[in-house]
């Protein structure tokens, strides 16, 4: 649907979404497809994972108490809380799906017992409005819990949490659950030969001399510019990463907006290959662990865990790659310092700016500032890379089959181990699996919500997403 016909369509008279539409057409257009919201109750990891963390949290959350969606979309959230023994729910979507909610809900109550869908009438009201619309604050009450589906390709493409944060400071009651309660980014350096060179023939294909007669040279540097700050979505092996991943936490109980809108990863990432460094890989992880302050006495809060990992099972989301334009060689036992900086831009996403050195282990060590870090940056040019890349403008990528990719052992992917850790490999014990990742953010998630109460800290816990097989070594082999 072209523009204009979209502003017609906001100008119809009576039109409760109009002046959203007006705002943000193309974004809440998206949104009012059904196949769009089919897109995403279709993701199982997805889905399930919301269904688990507020379903099993049903007596510990849910039941008896006031909650609110932000961003229902299709209502699926709403749905399960009342499942899971809501009150009242407050669905408050700003896109039309709003009024094809209604329409559910209308069914649900004019076919009476009948209906499949009875037990859902009376139970929800649909808010067919922006979250940051002044007037909610009127209509709607304080709630005991917010759901919500806010998150975007790594975490915060769409910048749809800072409506979330928005909903927690306007409506939650003080020690109210937000759920999902906390995500993590995770970036990690990368080798995808494939992939960097599927894309530098792309960009060559400006550097023809004679197209159609015509001297294509002019566009190949904003070409190349072009493909190298696209981030590129899709789902690749775990075996391109040449080390563990840097994190960043982000706690939605207690995030403040101007941290959503600016903040830095520091990178240290320890080689484990030798190799080139292509890139930087990224995913994100979600963890649903309710507060203390916020659970029914006498109940057992359940805690769910789902990752988007290459490891893990694709959901909607896969995975990113963004490419470097110069490959960085890196050798095994090698450190790779700097950071990535995440700063919001108008087109609803992230610019991530990255500066990266390669170090040896003990000049790293040696390196215990950021200043002592900048300096380095700036003498060393030829171990160093700069790079910007814009978090809207994605490439797809189709090369994957819904599965976990087998991960071929790294020589497959141009790494190499250094000879005393491959003897070691057929020598000891099996080498700790680097599925530990998981455990550290599941743990930083319940740290987070003991900090903030103390009540209850035994959970049931329940992970959406764990790879079959993840746990073995063959599937995590880095
Ligand atoms: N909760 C649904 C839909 C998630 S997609 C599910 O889990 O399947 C996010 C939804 O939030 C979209 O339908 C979008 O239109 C809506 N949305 C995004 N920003 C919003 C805002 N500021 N106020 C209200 N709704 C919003």
């Amino acid at each position: 649907m072209s523009n204009t016909d979209e502003k017609q369509r906001a100008d119809e008279p009576g039109r409760e979404d109009s002046d959203v539409l007006h705002r943000d057409p193309a974004y809440f257009q998206y949104y009012s497809q059904l196949q769009h919201q089919q897109n995403m109750l279709q993701d199982y990891v997805r889905t399930s994972a919301y269904f688990e963390a507020i379903t099993l949290n049903g007596p510990s959350l849910f039941n008896g108490r006031l909650v609110m969606d932000v961003g229902s979309g299709s209502g699926i959230l709403s749905f399960f809380a009342v499942q899971a023994g809501a009150k009242h729910v407050y669905a408050v979507e700003a896109s039309n799906m709003a009024a094809k909610m209604k329409t559910i809900l209308n069914a649900a109550k004019s076919n009476g017992a009948a209906s499949r869908n009875a037990y859902l009438a009376d139970r929800i009201t649909v808010v067919s409005a922006k979250i940051e619309e002044p007037r909610l604050v009127e209509e709607v009450p304080t709630v005991d819990a917010i759901v919500s589906e806010p998150i975007g390709v790594l975490l915060v493409h769409e910048r749809m949490l800072e409506s979330f944060i928005y909903a927690r400071d306007k409506f939650l009651r003080p020690g109210g659950a937000m759920m999902p309660s906390s995500g993590t980014i995770h970036l990690a350096p990368l080798t995808d030969t494939d992939l960097w060179n599927e894309t530098i023939v792309k960009a060559r294909f400006w550097q023809q001399r004679a197209f159609y007669g015509v001297d294509l040279n002019p566009y190949f540097q904003p070409a190349f510019d072009e493909y190298f700050s696209s981030p590129v979505v899709g789902c690749f092996s775990p075996s391109a990463l040449m080390g563990d991943s840097a994190q960043h936490f982000v706690d939605f109980h207690t995030v403040g907006m101007e941290e959503l809108k600016a903040f830095a990863i520091p990178v240290e990432w320890h080689i484990k290959y030798t190799g080139l460094m292509h890139g930087v890989a990224g995913w994100f992880d979600l963890a649903f662990v309710p507060p203390a302050t916020a659970i029914a006495p006498g109940t057992v809060p359940n805690a769910t865990y789902m990752s988007t990992s290459p490891a893990s099972p694709a959901t909607h989301w896969q995975q990113v790659r963004m490419l470097l334009k110069q490959p960085l060689a890196v050798n095994a036992g090698q450190v790779i310092r700097g950071s990535a900086r995440f700063e919001t831009n108008d087109q609803r996403s992230y610019n991530v700016t990255v500066r990266l050195i390669c170090l040896d282990a003990d000049e790293s060590a040696a390196i215990t500032t950021d200043e002592a870090l900048a300096a380095v940056l700036e003498a060393q040019k030829a171990r160093s890379r700069s790079a910007v890349w814009y978090l809207q403008e994605q490439i797809y990528n189709y090369s994957y089959t819904g599965d976990p990719i087998p991960a071929p052992r790294p020589e497959g992917a141009n790494m190499y181990l250094p000879v005393d850790a491959l003897l070691a490999e057929s020598a000891g014990p099996a080498p700790p699996n680097p599925a530990a990742a998981t455990t550290a953010f599941q743990e930083a998630a319940v740290m987070a919500v003991q900090a903030a109460a103390t009540g209850p800290t035994d959970f049931l816990v329940t992970t959406a997403s764990v790879a079959p097989g993840a746990a073995s070594q063959d599937a995590m082999q880095l």
